[in-house]
C-alpha cells in the first residue's frame, strides 16, 4: 500500500495584515506561493490584545473561498449585505467569496487569547462569478471521532464512516483537527489525487516520513494514507487536502482569477461600488 511522503517542510513567515493583526503566513509567502488549490494558509494566534485588536476592517474578496476555524477567542463577521455571523472558540466560518462580497473580520474580545486559521481555497474558472455563500458552522455542528489515543474533529470530507457538516464545495476538501495523546497513532485516509498538507499548531511527532514541530507545515506527496505518530508531547495538527485545479492564477491582493483582464475587472466592480458599501 502507498504512503504519503512530505515533499517539504515549510515555517510561516510573521507579517501582519488587515489593520495591523500580527500573524504567521505559511502559505502564500515566498517559501510557499500556492498549494493548488490552497492560495493562502494563516494562523493567528496571541494572548496579546495589540497583536489582533485592530482587526480586518472592511475589505473585498472575488474568485475564491475563504475558510477561517477558531480554536480559541472569537471574532464577528459582517457584510455589505447584512449578513452577521458569530465565530466562537472551535467553530468553523466556509465563504464562497465568489463574484464578490465586501465584509469585515474583528475580534468580539478585548483581551485573552485569539487563536485560530484563515485558509483561501480557489475556485474553479467556471464558479470563480458563483453568488456569494455562507456555511457558518458552530462547534456542536462538527463530529468529533474518538480514535485511540486521540480525536478527530471531522470538518470537511470523511474519516471512515464520519462526514463533515461542509457541503458542495468545488475542490471536494478534506479539514481534519486532529489531538493526539503521546506516542497515539493513526492512519488518514486521502483521496486519491488530492493535494494537501499537514500542518501542526501543537507539540509534534512522526507525520507521513518526516518529523515537524509546531509550526511546521508538511506539503503532502499524491498519493496513499497518511500515517501519523504523535511524539511525547502530543500532537495538534490540521490535515488539509483537495482535489487541485491546475489553472492559471492571477492575483491581486483580495482577487484570484484566472487572467489579469478579470482582475482588471474586478478592480473596476469594486471602485464601483458593484461589491456594496459599508
Ligand atoms: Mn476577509
Amino acid at each position: 500500500m502507498t504512503t504519503r511522503v512530505l515533499e517539504s517542510i515549510v515555517r510561516g513567515q510573521p507579517t501582519s495584515d488587515g489593520a495591523g493583526v500580527r500573524l504567521t503566513r505559511i502559505i502564500g509567502q515566498a517559501a510557499l506561493r500556492h498549494l493548488d488549490p490552497f492560495l493562502l494558509f494563516d494562523e493567528f494566534r496571541s494572548d496579546d490584545s495589540e497583536d489582533y485588536i485592530a482587526g480586518f476592517p472592511p475589505h473585498p474578496h472575488r474568485g475564491f473561498e475563504t475558510v477561517t476555524t477558531m480554536l480559541a477567542g472569537s471574532m464577528r463577521h459582517r457584510d455589505s449585505v447584512g449578513n452577521v455571523g458569530f465565530l466562537g472558540p472551535g467553530s468553523v466560518q466556509w465563504m464562497t467569496a465568489g463574484r464578490g462580497i465586501l465584509h469585515e473580520e474583528m475580534p468580539e474580545q478585548e483581551a485573552g487569547l485569539l487563536w485560530g486559521f484563515q485558509l483561501w481555497v480557489n475556485l474553479p474558472s467556471d464558479r470563480k462569478m458563483t453568488e456569494p455563500r455562507y456555511q457558518d458552522i458552530s462547534v456542536d455542528e462538527i463530529p468529533e471521532v474518538q480514535v485511540e489515543g486521540g480525536t478527530v474533529r471531522v470538518i470537511a470530507g470523511s474519516l471512515g464512516s464520519v462526514t463533515g457538516p461542509i457541503s458542495g464545495v468545488d475542490v471536494a476538501p478534506l479539514y481534519l483537527d486532529l489531538r493526539l495523546d503521546a506516542d497515539a497513532g493513526l492512519e488518514v485516509a486521502i483521496p486519491v489525487g488530492h493535494r494537501g498538507f499537514a500542518y501542526v499548531y501543537e507539540g509534534g511527532g512522526a507525520v507521513a516520513d518526516g518529523d515537524l514541530d509546531r509550526g511546521e507545515l508538511g506539503v503532502l506527496s499524491h498519493e496513499g494514507e497518511l500515517a501519523l505518530r504523535a511524539g511525547p508531547e502530543g500532537m495538534g495538527l490540521l490535515v488539509v487536502a483537495g482535489r487541485p485545479l491546475n489553472e492559471p492564477i492571477v492575483q491581486y491582493g483580495p482577487f484570484v482569477m484566472n487572467t489579469s483582464q478579470e482582475i482588471q475587472e474586478a478592480v473596476r466592480d469594486y471602485q464601483a461600488g458593484r461589491f456594496g458599501r459599508m
